[in-house]
């Protein structure tokens, strides 16, 4: 067990990272970040930056020195790179975690081998592979770069009229799969957390919303059936388990007309979606993955209340800061900012959490707050 007083490492700078140095320096805990920037979010937030890009083996290594444990802000960090830590230092997730998740191709082969329900999906690096995934799959369907895609970026859609080698040939030749295009109903995510001896909490299920590939807001808990919500639980539970992961981990899951779930993404740290969990649960996914990786008993992750939270974009800096007096005068938001000094179009700058037992209420409220922020 690494008790507060101890030292935890973070690969990754971000507000992922930056939320979790705040729930661990209130527990006690010293943190030390990664990061190209010593401005990013975590470094402002932290006892000590190591400035160097997170395929840096050297300043990992720097790192991995000055910590008792290492975990992470991102699924990027490259595998083999937390092998060599590995042998300094405990990292949690392990790097087994991030080698099936961090490829789109292992993490479907993954999903496929304990039999859980996904999109259809076929290899298309090559012009050749995309006609015989097409030929499988059907139009439209969905071509996404196996490795470091994220919101959108590294996804080009195959439309019954599109010419299909050309749209492949906007990602540029990286290795890439495709899926069939899910008419889904909504998207959830289950986050949970495995504590080390392998015991389980499991947070209220998000209902998701996107705009232009980005979530933008999330309501909990889902208003779900009670079927429902167990299967989706029991498959973020197979997947944790699978992975013998550490840590939070989210399953984002869409929603077909006919009640069924498949998996869409696995995302083994904590989650945009999770954000929620702060105000609205009795213990945050920051604080329970920082008690996961450090090998405590895990928190209570029991709801306190509903609440949906909405994202901030760059776009609402266009004529500078965005009037937050609005977003303070309601007693029941949270405002979140990442300490982030160059906002731009699409990038996530913060996030509200509206407290509110309903949600579709607090929806309602999100999209009048986004309005009121929005610049005319
Ligand atoms: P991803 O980066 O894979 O999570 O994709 C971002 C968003 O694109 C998802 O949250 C969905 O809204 C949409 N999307 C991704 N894959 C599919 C699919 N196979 N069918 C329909 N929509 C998709």
């Amino acid at each position: 067990m690494i008790l507060p007083g101890g030292t935890i490492g973070i690969l990754g700078g971000g507000q992922l990272g930056r939320m979790m140095a705040l729930a661990a320096r209130r527990m006690g805990y010293r943190i030390v970040v990664l990061d190209p920037s010593p401005k990013c979010p975590t470094a402002q937030v932290a006892d000590g930056v190591v400035v160097g890009a997170l395929d840096d083996v050297e300043a990992a290594k720097q790192l991995a020195k000055q910590v008792d444990v290492i975990t992470l802000d991102t699924e990027h960090v490259h595998a083999d790179v937390l092998d060599q830590l590995e042998a300094i230092t405990p990292v949690r997730p392990g790097a087994n975690v991030l080698r099936t998740i961090q490829d789109r191709r292992t993490q479907k082969e993954f999903l496929d081998g304990l039999g859980l329900p996904q999109a259809r999906w076929a290899p298309a690096t090559t012009p050749a592979e995309l006609d015989a995934a097409l030929a499988k799959l059907g139009r439209p369907a969905i071509v996404k770069v196996r490795r470091a895609g994220y919101d959108g970026k590294g996804q080009v859609r195959i439309d019954p009229d599109s010419d299909a080698h050309a749209e492949l040939a906007k990602l540029k030749h990286e290795p890439a799969v495709a899926e069939e295009v899910v008419g889904f109903t909504r998207e959830i995510s289950v986050i949970l957390a495995r504590g080390l001896g392998g015991e389980i909490r499991i947070y209220p299920i998000a209902e998701n919303a996107h705009r232009r590939h980005i979530l933008h807001t999330t309501r909990a808990p889902a208003p779900m059936r009670e079927a429902a919500r167990a299967r989706a639980e029991q498959i973020g539970v197979t997947v944790a388990e699978a992975l013998g992961h550490v840590g939070v981990i989210a399953v984002e899951m869409f929603e077909l007309p006919d009640g069924r779930l498949l998996v869409n993404e696995i995302a083994p740290r904590t989650h945009n979606s999770g954000h929620f969990t702060y105000g609205a649960c009795s213990t945050t996914q920051f604080e329970q993955h920082v008690r996961a990786v450090c090998g405590l008993p895990l928190g209570d992750p029991r709801p306190l209340t509903g609440a949906v939270m909405v994202n901030l974009l760059g776009d609402l800096w266009r004529d500078g800061p965005p009037r937050w007096e609005v977003v303070l005068a309601r007693p029941e938001a949270r405002l979140h900012l990442y300490g982030k000094d160059a906002p731009a179009p699409g990038r996530k700058m913060g996030h509200i959490v509206l407290l509110d037992d309903d949600t579709r209420r607090a929806l309602a409220t999100a999209e009048q707050l986004i309005a009121a922020l929005t610049p005319p």
